[in-house]
């Protein structure tokens, strides 16, 4: 499932150590969520029973886990020991045990409140932070294994988008429902292993960003917004193309070439060091200047990594400069209620060269026979 080998694992555990220190954090508390298989290539599941990585500053990580679940952890003894709990002992104490009496602890944002809860009785003495704090920076700079993985699971959307605007997905007479199960079985097909999301909006429904796949039918003449991703060896995809069955009204066709240049403009400008604000603004400003501006009504992009949305958030506020291993959807919108909606969407990775755009199929919006 996950892409990192040990050496990686190795190295991202030093990070985190050093990150700890800096931040004052004695012990680090990781349940179910991404953080876990990020340094321990081991993906829990949601489960009642406990799961937690106990990472001190220093000394030996432990990987407490329920004593069924411990055949499918593949063990990295330069990382961590392996401590299964049994069915009649106490996880919770056992992991405040091995987290021996810090002043501050850090626990994951995933961790379910009733362990933190049970936690906080454990080791009356200590302060709480979020795990975020260390693993958040840590996370957002993907390392050259991670930029791959990104990269595959890119191609594998672009071959699907390929079909749609090659006409190989049957649109017309078809519900967006129809067309969302068919897109998320070509995402499979195309090597993912299991789809995130599959987003299909025909006519003013596209007005509605997030709009729910439903009954809707799609008819000759009709736009339609789609938006998919899945998750590809630990890490996910997410690209949106607009296509038109048949010539394109006048204001269709003017609204997408404002799109157009716009997330072109919101890729280039993603230079190491540019604050994240920025790129928002290369990309609003050319849809404000156009008179859209009231109808763009969200950020211009998110973080992807091993979660479709996590830092860095492209949006003005956040002064974060880019750097290089930053991955980030670029994906600008003009949504019009009751009349139309069109975004545009790729991955983007920040690298030294400049902007390396991860999805490269065409940028138009395509006529299909379909
Ligand atoms: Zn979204
Ligand atoms: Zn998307
Ligand atoms: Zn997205």
């Amino acid at each position: 499932m996950s892409s990192a080998s040990a050496p990686v694992l190795v190295e991202r555990v030093a990070r985190v150590r050093k990150a700890m220190a800096e931040a004052g954090i004695d012990v680090l508390l990781l349940s179910v969520g991404p953080d876990l298989p990020y340094l321990t290539g081991y993906h829990a599941m949601p489960l009642e029973r406990l799961t937690m990585l106990v990472l001190p500053r220093e000394g030996d990580a432990t990987l407490v886990v329920p004593r069924l679940e411990a055949p499918r952890v593949v063990e990295v003894p330069e990382v961590f020991e392996l401590r299964p709990w049994n069915e009649t002992e106490n996880p919770v104490s056992l992991v405040a045990q091995l987290a021996g009496r810090p002043s501050v602890a850090a626990i994951g944002d995933h961790t379910w409140s009733r362990f933190l809860v049970d936690l906080l009785g454990e080791l009356p003495g200590a302060a709480w932070r979020r795990a975020t704090e260390v693993m958040g920076p840590l996370r957002m700079r993907k390392d050259a294994a991670e930029i791959q993985a990104l990269r595959t699971a890119a191609a594998a959307a672009d071959r699907v988008a390929r079909q749609l605007q090659g006409g190989a997905v049957p649109l017309a007479g078809r519900t967006e429902a129809e067309v969302s199960a068919d897109i998320s079985a070509r995402l499979l097909a195309e090597g993912h292993d299991k789809v995130n999301f599959a987003i299909v909006a025909v006519g003013p429904n596209a007005a509605s960003p997030h709009h729910h796949a439903g009954a809707a039918v799609i008819n000759p003449g009709d736009v339609v917004l789609c938006d998919f991703g899945g998750t590809l060896d630990g890490y996910c995809s997410d690209i949106t193309r607009c296509v038109s069955l048949g010539e394109p009204s006048a204001e269709i066709a003017e609204a997408y070439e404002v799109l157009f240049q716009a997330q072109a403009a919101g890729v280039r400008a993603g230079i190491v060091g540019t604050p994240c604000e920025e790129v928002d603004a290369a990309a609003r400003d050319i849809i404000e200047y156009a008179g859209f501006g009231e109808y763009f009504i969200h950020r211009t992009g998110h973080g992807i990594g091993m979660e479709e949305h996590e830092d860095p958030y492209i949006v003005a506020g956040n002064r974060l400069p880019l750097a290089p291993g930053h991955a980030y959807s670029v994906e600008p919108g003009i949504y019009v209620p009751g009349r139309f909606g069109l975004r545009l969407e790729d991955i983007v990775v920040a690298t030294e060269g400049g902007p390396e755009p991860l999805n490269v199929v065409d940028h138009g919006l395509v006529i299909v026979d379909a």
